[in-house]
C-alpha cells in the first residue's frame, strides 16, 4: 500500500485487523444468518478502544482524526460489514454532529453513551422525503418552554437497538411560522412519544436493524435542541456539513468489503486448479484481478483523501461525494468479480462472497444515492445550486407541453 502511515496509525490499523480477522470474522456469517445485532462485537470494539475514537479527549475519547477511524472501519468491514458500520456510527455521523454543534451537557451525555457502547441513530429520511430531505414533514412545534414533535422516519439504522437518536424536524414558532430544520436529541425508552414501528426486511447488512420510527406528541425541552434552525436553511446546512463524515464512513465500509472480497479471490485463484494449473495463470482472470486492484487503489486514495480533508472540521463536501460515488459503485463491481473467481462456490452461502455481494449493494443508496451525490459533485464543479430541488422539478413539470 503506497501510504505513509505513521507508526501510531499502523499500530491502530494492525489492532483493528487482528480483531477483524479473529473474533469478528468468526461471527460474521452468524450475524447475517440470525439478523441479531452483534453486541459481543460492540464489547470487543469497546475493549479495544475503537468506539468513540474521534470524540475529543475532554469528553473521554481519543480525539483521533477521521483517517484513524477510516483505517479501523476498513479493516473491520473486510470481515463483517455490520461491525464496520457500528464503527462508522460510533465515530462519525450523529456523534460527530453532537460533538460539533452540541452544548457541553449534550456533548457529555452523547460521548458517555457512545463510549459505553451505544450506536446513535440519525433520523432524517421519511417515507415521502428521501433524496429530497428538505421536504421532510416531521415537525417540532414550540409550545411555551418545550417542543412538541410529531412525524415519522423510516430506514433508520439501529432503530430498536440505538438509544440516542438525533432527529431532524422542521421547527415552527408559536404562530405556526416555519423557522427551518433543527436537530434534536431523544433517548429511546426514556423519551415518551418515540416508538419503533417496524423493522425492514433488508437484502443485506442484516445484523443491524433498519426501522420505521414514529414521534407522537413527543415533548422535548429546549436543552434537547442540538442544531438550531438558525433561519430557513442554516440548520439544514449544518446537518449536511456533519453528514460528510458519515458519507466518508459509508464509503469506507464499501471499500473494506471490496478489499476483503478481493483478498479472498486472490488467494483462491492460487489454490484452485483447472486445466492442470492455478486459475490465476489464465489471462482472463489475471486481468480481472488487476482491474480489481486498480479500482481498490483509486477508491482508497479518494476515501483517505476525503478523510484527510476533514482534519480539524468535517470532510470536504465535494471530496466526500466523489469518494462515496466512486467507491460504492466500484465496490459492487469488485465484489461481483471476486464472486465470479470462485465459480459455483462463490454462489454458496458456505462462503462469505454472497453475503458481501448483498451487503455492498447498499452503499450506492444509503447516505445519499450515487445519483444525488453526482448532483452534489456537479453543483460544486459548476459553482451553483442546480435546479434539482422541489420547486425546480414542479416548475419543469408545469412547463411541459
Ligand atoms: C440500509 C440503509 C440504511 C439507511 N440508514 C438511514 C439512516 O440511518 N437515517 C436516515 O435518515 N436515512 C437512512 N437511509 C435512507 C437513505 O438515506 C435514503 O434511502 C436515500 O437518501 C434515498 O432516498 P429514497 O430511498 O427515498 O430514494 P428516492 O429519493 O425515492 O430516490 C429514488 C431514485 O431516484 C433517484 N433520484 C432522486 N432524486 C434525484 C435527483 N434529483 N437527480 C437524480 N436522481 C434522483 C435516486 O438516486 C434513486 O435512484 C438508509 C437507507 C438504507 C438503504
Amino acid at each position: 500500500m503506497p501510504l505513509d502511515l505513521s507508526p501510531d496509525r499502523k499500530s491502530l490499523q494492525a489492532r483493528a485487523r487482528e480483531l477483524a480477522r479473529g473474533p469478528v470474522a468468526a461471527r460474521a456469517a452468524e450475524v447475517d444468518r440470525t439478523e441479531q445485532y452483534p453486541w459481543d462485537n460492540v464489547n470487543l470494539l469497546k475493549e479495544a478502544g475503537l468506539l468513540g475514537m474521534t470524540i475529543p479527549t475532554p469528553y473521554g475519547g481519543q480525539g483521533r482524526a477521521w483517517l484513524d477511524a477510516v483505517l479501523v472501519i476498513e479493516a473491520l468491514s473486510a470481515a463483517c460489514s455490520v461491525t464496520g458500520r457500528i464503527a462508522v456510527e460510533t465515530n462519525m455521523g450523529a456523534i460527530s454532529a453532537v460533538m460539533a454543534y452540541g452544548s457541553e451537557d449534550q456533548k457529555r451525555m452523547a460521548a458517555d453513551m457512545v463510549l459505553a457502547g451505544d450506536k446513535p441513530a440519525i433520523c432524517i429520511t421519511e417515507p415521502e422525503a428521501g433524496s429530497d430531505a428538505s421536504g421532510m414533514t416531521t415537525r417540532a412545534d414550540r409550545r411555551g418552554n418545550r417542543f412538541v414533535v410529531n412525524g415519522k422516519k423510516h430506514w433508520i439504522t439501529g432503530g430498536g437497538v440505538s438509544r440516542l437518536h438525533l432527529i431532524f424536524a422542521k421547527v415552527y414558532d408559536e404562530q405556526g411560522n416555519e423557522e427551518g430544520v433543527g436537530g434534536f436529541l431523544a433517548i429511546r425508552d426514556e423519551t415518551p412519544g418515540l416508538s419503533i414501528v417496524k423493522r425492514e426486511p433488508t437484502m443485506g447488512l442484516r445484523g443491524i436493524p433498519e426501522a420505521e420510527i414514529a414521534f407522537e406528541d413527543m415533548e422535548l425541552p429546549p436543552s434537547a435542541l442540538v442544531m438550531p434552525p438558525r433561519g430557513l436553511n442554516k440548520g439544514f446546512a449544518d446537518l449536511m456539513n456533519a453528514y460528510n463524515s458519515q458519507r466518508v464512513g459509508a464509503a469506507t465500509v464499501a471499500l473494506g468489503i471490496a478489499d476483503g472480497a478481493y483478498r479472498l479471490a486472490l488467494d483462491w485463484s492460487e489454490r484452485r486448479e483447472q486445466f492442470g494449473r492455478p486459475i490465476n495463470e489464465f489471462q482472463g482472470l489475471q486481468w480481472k484481478l488487476a482491474d480489481m486492484s486498480i479500482r481498490l487503489a483509486a477508491a482508497r486514495a479518494l476515501v483517505y483523501g476525503a478523510a484527510r480533508s476533514g482534519d480539524g472540521g468535517f470532510p470536504d463536501m465535494l471530496l466526500a461525494a466523489q469518494a462515496k460515488v466512486f467507491t460504492s459503485e466500484n465496490a459492487i463491481a469488485i465484489v461481483n468479480d471476486a464472486l465470479q473467481v470462485f465459480g459455483a462456490r462463490g454462489y454458496s452461502r458456505n462462503l462469505p462472497l454472497e453475503r458481501m455481494a448483498r451487503d455492498v449493494r447498499m452503499f450506492t443508496i444509503g447516505g445519499g444515492t450515487a445519483e444525488v451525490l453526482r448532483n452534489v459533485v456537479a453543483g460544486a464543479l459548476l459553482g451553483k445550486k442546480l435546479p434539482q430541488t422541489r420547486d425546480g422539478w414542479a416548475k419543469a413539470a408545469d412547463e411541459r407541453p
